[in-house]
C-alpha cells in the first residue's frame, strides 16, 4: 500500500524528476534553500552522454562519466534524494507515485510525493518504430549499462570468433558489427568501433581479422542530417574509406537472433529486401517518450502535440497544467532534443524559480521566454577527425577533420559538468595512449 511521504517544513515542496542534463542543471543554478527540495530518479548519478560511446570500446571507462547525485547539493539539507522511478504523475491530486525496487529486501515499495511545484526532466526512451525483435535482440546505446553491455558483446564476439574449431561463416557472421541509425550516436559508435579494430585488434588477430566489418545502415540518403550538405559528405566519404560500409537509403524491417531484413531503395528507386547477418547488432534510431510522459499528457488539455514530449509554453511550463514545468527530451519546446538544449533550459528554470522566490504572493515575477542560444553541433568520425557546424559571435563555421578533433576533445572537456569527471576522462584518455584500451567482459 502506498505509504505518503511527509515533508518537514513549510516552505514549497518542490518536486524534480530525473538526474539528467536538464534536472541537474536546474539544480546547480538553483537557489534551493528557497525550497523543500525532493529529487527522484531511478539513477543516483548524473550521466555524461556526450562520451558515452567512448565507453564502449574501452576509450573512457563509465565511472568517469558519471558524477554522483549528492555531490551536486552536497551541504544543502534541503535536499532530499529518492532513488526510485516515478510511475504516475496525478495532476489532479498534485502528487507523483514513486516505486523502487528493493533488491536487498526483494521486495517493492511504492509511495506517494506530494508537490507544489513539479520539474519533470526524465529524458527519453529508444525508438523503435515497433519493428519486430528489436527490443529482444539489439543493444541500445542510452545509459552506462548499454555502454557496458556493448563492450561485453564485442569481447564475447571476438574471444568466440578466437575459440578453435569455428567455421569461417562463423567468424564472418561474429565480426560483423551492425549500427542502424546514421544519427549522431550511430555515427559515433561506428567511428569508436573502427578505432578500436585499428588501434588494438587488427594487429593482436590478425589470423581472424580479415573478417571484421562494420556496417551502419540509415533510411534517409545521408548520414549525419542535422549538418550542413558538406559535413554529411565528408562523414560519408571518411567513414567509407575507413572501411565503414555505409548502407543509405536503407530501412531495417524486422530483427531475428542472427540477422536483420533490410529495405534497400536502389538508384532507380525499385526495392531490393537484404537479409544481412551480424554478431552485435547496435540500434540508435533516436527517441520515443516514456510510459510517464504519454500518461500524463492524456490527463492534461492541450496536450494534441506531445507525442514529441510535453508541450511547453515559452517559459517551460507545462500546458493544460498547474505549477508543473518540463525540460530536456521530455518536452516539446519545438527544439532538438540535445544535452545543449537541456542544459540551457534548467539554468533558464532555475532563475525563473530563484525569482519565483524572490517575489512570492505578487502575482509572481516578469519572465523572459526561454532564448535558446545555439552554440552549434560537434561530432566524432574516428581516426582523429571531427565535424563541427559552429556558430561563433553570430556566423556559422563548418569544420571539420583533425584540428576540429582537438576543439571536439576540449569542447567536451569543458562540457564535464564537473571537476572529477574532467580529471577522470583526461587521465583515461592519457591511459588508452600509454597501455591501449580496456576491454574486460564484466
Ligand atoms: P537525460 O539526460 O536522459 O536524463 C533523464 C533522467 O531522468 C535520468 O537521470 C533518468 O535516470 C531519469 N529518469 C528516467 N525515467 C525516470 C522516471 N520514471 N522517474 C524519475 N526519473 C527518471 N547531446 C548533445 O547536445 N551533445 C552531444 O554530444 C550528445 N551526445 C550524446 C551521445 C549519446 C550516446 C546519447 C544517447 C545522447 C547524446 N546527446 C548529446 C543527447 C543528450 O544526451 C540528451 O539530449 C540529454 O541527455 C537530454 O537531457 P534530459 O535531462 O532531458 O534527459
Ligand atoms: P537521431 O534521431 O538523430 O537519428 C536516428 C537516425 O535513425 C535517423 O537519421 C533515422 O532516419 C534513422 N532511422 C530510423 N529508423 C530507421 C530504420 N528502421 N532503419 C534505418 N535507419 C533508421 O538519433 P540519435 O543519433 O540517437 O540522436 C538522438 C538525439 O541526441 C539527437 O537530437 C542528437 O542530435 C542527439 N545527439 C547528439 C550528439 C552530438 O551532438 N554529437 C551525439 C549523440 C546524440
Amino acid at each position: 500500500k502506498p505509504k505518503p511521504v511527509t515533508p518537514a517544513a513549510e516552505k514549497k515542496n518542490l518536486v524534480v524528476l530525473g538526474t539528467g542534463w536538464g534536472s541537474v542543471s536546474f539544480l546547480k543554478d538553483l537557489d534551493i534553500d528557497n525550497y523543500n527540495v525532493f529529487v527522484i530518479s531511478p539513477r543516483n548519478y548524473f550521466l555524461f552522454t556526450p562520451l558515452l560511446p567512448s565507453c564502449t570500446t574501452g576509450l573512457v571507462e563509465g565511472h568517469s562519466l558519471m558524477e554522483p547525485i549528492r555531490n551536486f547539493f552536497k551541504g544543502k539539507s534541503a535536499v532530499e534524494f529518492y532513488e526510485a522511478e516515478a510511475t504516475e504523475v496525478d495532476p489532479e491530486r498534485r502528487v507523483v507515485h514513486i516505486k523502487r525496487n528493493h533488491t536487498i529486501q526483494g521486495e517493492v515499495a511504492q509511495s506517494v510525493i506530494p508537490y507544489d511545484m513539479l520539474v519533470v526532466g526524465v529524458g527519453a526512451d529508444n525508438a523503435t518504430f515497433n519493428v519486430p525483435g528489436v527490443e529482444e535482440h539489439s543493444c541500445f546505446l542510452k545509459n552506462a549499462n548499454d555502454a557496458q553491455k556493448i563492450r561485453n558483446r564485442i569481447t564475447d564476439c571476438i574471444e568466440t570468433a578466437l575459440c578453435k574449431g569455428r567455421s569461417s561463416d562463423e567468424i564472418q557472421k561474429l565480426l560483423h558489427f551492425v549500427v542502424v541509425g546514421g544519427g549522431p550516436t550511430g555515427v559515433e559508435f561506428a567511428a569508436e568501433l573502427q578505432d578500436y579494430y585499428k588501434d588494438g585488434l587488427r594487429d593482436r588477430f590478425p589470423d581472424i581479422m580479415d573478417a571484421f566489418r562494420i556496417t551502419l545502415i540509415e533510411a534517409l540518403p545521408n548520414v549525419l542530417p542535422m549538418f550542413s550538405k558538406q559535413l554529411m559528405d565528408y562523414t560519408e566519404s571518411t567513414l567509407k574509406a575507413e572501411a565503414i560500409n555505409v548502407l543509405t537509403k536503407a530501412s531495417v524491417k524486422e530483427v531475428s537472433k542472427d540477422d536483420i531484413r533490410v529495405e534497400v531503395t536502389k538508384p532507380d528507386g525499385t526495392k531490393d529486401i537484404q537479409t544481412i547477418p551480424y554478431g552485435l547488432l547496435v540500434w540508435a534510431t533516436g527517441n520515443k517518450q516514456k510510459g510517464i510522459i504519454e500518461n500524463l499528457a492524456m490527463r492534461l488539455n492541450k496536450q494534441q502535440d506531445s507525442r514529441r514530449g510535453l508541450v511547453v509554453d515559452g517559459c517551460l511550463a507545462v500546458q493544460g497544467a498547474h505549477n508543473i514545468w518540463a525540460l530536456g527530451d521530455c518536452a516539446n519546446s519545438k527544439l532538438p532534443p540535445t544535452a545543449q538544449v537541456a542544459h540551457q533550459q534548467g539554468s533558464y528554470l532555475a532563475n525563473v524559480f530563484n525569482a519565483m522566490a524572490r517575489t512570492p504572493s505578487s502575482g509572481g515575477p516578469e519572465v523572459q521566454p526561454f532564448d535558446y542560444n545555439h552554440q552549434g553541433a560537434l561530432a566524432y568520425i574516428g581516426m582523429d577527425k571531427a565535424v563541427a557546424d559552429l556558430n561563433l559571435l553570430g556566423f556559422n563555421i563548418s569544420s571539420h577533420g583533425f584540428f576540429t578533433f582537438l576543439f571536439w576533445k576540449a569542447a567536451y572537456l569543458n562540457m564535464c559538468l564537473s571537476a572529477r569527471s574532467r580529471f577522470l576522462v583526461t587521465t583515461d584518455w592519457m591511459k588508452a595512449r600509454v597501455f591501449g584500451r580496456d576491454m574486460f567482459r564484466e
